[in-house]
C-alpha cells in the first residue's frame, strides 16, 4: 500500500485524505491543532456554543453537485437535519426591512412593494437571478483518471449554466457595492451588501443569491464542528491516522521528488504528499513559516502569492440571557451613530441569532455572532506589541455592546458571556495567513478556474485548500481535496474512489 501524508485536518485536509484512503492509499493526516477542522471550527463558552465558520453550506440541497462531495466524505447523510431559515438575511434601515426570502417570486414582490421607485431595477435583478439559479459548483473528473463512478461532463453542466453565463461578463465588471448602489432603499443596499463582502464582483453577488432561491445555502444542525466530526469518523473508520499536535516543519524532496515530512524533531516518509494547509503560508520563506527548502518556485504558486486578496474580520460571540427566537436570524441593521474601528467607519452591524438552533444556548436564552469586516489584521498586532490587546477587545466589545442594546433594547443588561476572535485567533489556531479565511474576487480578472494541484518542480507533492479554487469557502475546499486526491490516483495508476461505497 502507498503511504500518503496529508498536511492539515481542516475541510480540504480531510476529504484529500477520506478520497485517497478509499482509493486504496495508506493515508496519515499530520495537523499542528489538537483538534481537526482548521477554520471549519466552534467553540463553547460558560453554556453557550458559538459557531466560528459556516453561517450557510452550499451543497446541503441535494440537487446540487456538491452534495454529492458532502455525502461521499461523510459530512452529510440522510440523517442530517439542514436548518433553511426563511427568510435567510433581513436588513433594517430605520425601520425599512428588506428580506432575501428563498422564493425569487416572493422576494420580487416584497422588494417592489418595500421600494417601488426601484421596480424596473428590482425586476431586472430577480430577472437574472433567476438565470444563476441554474449555476453550480461543477464537479468533474480530472482528464484520464481511472474512476469507480463518473463524475457528470462539464458540457452537460455547462449548457445548463448558460444563460447566467451570457450575464457574467457584464456583471463581472462591476463590484457588489456599486451593484447595490443601483437602487435608491438603503434597506435594499444594506441587503445586497450583507450577502457578500462588498469588494466582490457583482456575480459572486448573483451567485450566492441564488443559491438561496434554488433551495440551498442551509446550515447543517450542529454546525461545522458536527460536519468535521462525520468527516474524521469517515476517514478513521476507512483505516486512516489523524496525528494531532503534529505541526509539519518541512517537506522532504530528493531527486525532484516528495518523499516525507519532517515534524516534531523525526522524519516519516511518505510516497506522496498533499499540502492543505494554507498555501499562502507554506510557500513563503522558512522563516516566515514556509515548509519548502529551498522554496518551490512554480509561476502559478507566485501568482497565488502576488494576486490573493485577503478576507479576514474580527468576531464578536456573545450569550445573553434572553430568548431572541422571534427575532430574524441573520439580520443587519444600519446605526444611527456610525462607529471607528481601525481607521474605518462603519455605519451597520451585521448580527447571527441563534436563538432557535437547538443547544447553542441555555434554556430561555440566545447565543449571537457578530462580524466586523475588514483587514485589522495590523490593528491587532500593534495592540499586542503595546500590551494592549486585551483592553482593545474589550473596547471593541463595549462599542458593539452599546449598538446592539440601542437596536435590541430587550438584551440590555442580559449579556451573560463573551468571547472576541481577531485575525490573531484565527491565525494561532488554524496557521492561515494573517487568520484570513477566504479570499475577494473582485471585479475584473480574477481566476475562477483552481489553480493547478501539482507543482512541475516536484513530483508527488499536490495541493488543496482555499487559496486553490477562488473565494474559498467550504464548497470550494472539499472540491479541492477531491481533486487532489485524483491526480495521486492518475499518478500511482489506482482506481478513484474504488472503495467509496463501503
Ligand atoms: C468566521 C468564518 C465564517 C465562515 N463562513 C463560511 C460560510 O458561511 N460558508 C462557507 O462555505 N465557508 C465559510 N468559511 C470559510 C471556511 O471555513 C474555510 O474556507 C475553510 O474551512 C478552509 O478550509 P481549508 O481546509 O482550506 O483550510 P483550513 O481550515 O485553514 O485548514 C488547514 C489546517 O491545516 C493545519 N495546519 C496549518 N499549518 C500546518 C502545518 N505546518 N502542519 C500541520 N498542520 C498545519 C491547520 O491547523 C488547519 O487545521 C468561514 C470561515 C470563517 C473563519
Amino acid at each position: 500500500m502507498k503511504k500518503v501524508i496529508v498536511v492539515g485536518a481542516g475541510i480540504a485536509g480531510l476529504a484529500a485524505g477520506i478520497y485517497a484512503q478509499k482509493s486504496g492509499f495508506g493515508v496519515t493526516i499530520c495537523e499542528a491543532h489538537s483538534r481537526p477542522g482548521g477554520n471549519c471550527t466552534g467553540w463553547r463558552r460558560g453554556g453557550y456554543f458559538f459557531e466560528g465558520s459556516m453561517h450557510w453550506l452550499n451543497g446541503s440541497s441535494p440537487h446540487s453537485a456538491v452534495n454529492r462531495l458532502w455525502r461521499e466524505t461523510g459530512a452529510l447523510s440522510d440523517t442530517s437535519h439542514i436548518i433553511k431559515h426563511d427568510p435567510f438575511l433581513t436588513s433594517d434601515c430605520n425601520g425599512q426591512q428588506a428580506c432575501l426570502y428563498r422564493d425569487v417570486d416572493k422576494f420580487e414582490q416584497h422588494l417592489c412593494d418595500l421600494s417601488p421607485e426601484d421596480t424596473s431595477q428590482v425586476k431586472r435583478m430577480c430577472a437574472d437571478l433567476r438565470r444563476f439559479t441554474a449555476v453550480d459548483i461543477p464537479v468533474t473528473d480530472i482528464f484520464g483518471l481511472k474512476v469507480r463512478e463518473k463524475a457528470p461532463s462539464l458540457l452537460k453542466t455547462g449548457i445548463k449554466m448558460l444563460p447566467a453565463a451570457l450575464r457574467m461578463g457584464e456583471l463581472g465588471k462591476i463590484s457588489a457595492k456599486e451593484y447595490a448602489n443601483r437602487f435608491h432603499s438603503p434597506a435594499i443596499r444594506l441587503l445586497l451588501l450583507n450577502t457578500v463582502n462588498p469588494g466582490y464582483d457583482a456575480v459572486s453577488l448573483f451567485f450566492t443569491m441564488a443559491h438561496f432561491l434554488s433551495g440551498d445555502g442551509g446550515y447543517v444542525e450542529g454546525g461545522t464542528v458536527n460536519m468535521v466530526q462525520n468527516m474524521v469518523k469517515r476517514f478513521t473508520d476507512s483505516g486512516g491516522l489523524i496525528r494531532y499536535n503534529t505541526r509539519v516543519e518541512r517537506i522532504i524532496v530528493e531527486g525532484g521528488q516528495a518523499i516525507g515530512i519532517s515534524a516534531c524533531g523525526s522524519t516519516i516518509p511518505a510516497d506522496a504528499v498533499i499540502v492543505t494547509a494554507d498555501t499562502l503560508v507554506v510557500v513563503a520563506s522558512p522563516d516566515s513559516g514556509g515548509i519548502f527548502s529551498p522554496p518551490l518556485r512554480d509561476t502559478w504558486l507566485k501568482k497565488i502569492q502576488k494576486n490573493t486578496q485577503l478576507i479576514i474580520n474580527t468576531f464578536l460571540c456573545l450569550g445573553v440571557e434572553t430568548d431572541l427566537s422571534a427575532l430574524p436570524a441573520n439580520i443587519a441593521f444600519s446605526l444611527e451613530k456610525p462607529f471607528e474601528f481601525n481607521g474605518q467607519t462603519l455605519d451597520y452591524l451585521a448580527c447571527r441569532n441563534y436563538a432557535s438552533y437547538p443547544g447553542y444556548a441555555p434554556e430561555g436564552c440566545s447565543a449571537l455572532t457578530i462580524k466586523i469586516s475588514g483587514d485589522s489584521y495590523d490593528y491587532w498586532v500593534l495592540a499586542r506589541k503595546q500590551g494592549l490587546y486585551e483592553q482593545r477587545k474589550e473596547e471593541l466589545f463595549e462599542t458593539v455592546l452599546e449598538k446592539l442594546e440601542t437596536r435590541f433594547p430587550v438584551i440590555k443588561g442580559k449579556t451573560r458571556v463573551h468571547d472576541i476572535a481577531t485575525p490573531l485567533t484565527y491565525e494561532k489556531y488554524c496557521g492561515t495567513y494573517r487568520g484570513s479565511w477566504m479570499t475577494q474576487t473582485p471585479p475584473g480578472k480574477h481566476r475562477r478556474l483552481p489553480y493547478p494541484c501539482k507543482p512541475k518542480s516536484v513530483k508527488n507533492l499536490y495541493f488543496a485548500g482555499q487559496r486553490i479554487l477562488l473565494p474559498g469557502g467550504l464548497p470550494a475546499v472539499v472540491v479541492t481535496g477531491r481533486r487532489a486526491a485524483q491526480y495521486l490516483c492518475r499518478d500511482f495508476g489506482m482506481v478513484f474512489g474504488s472503495d467509496l461505497a463501503r
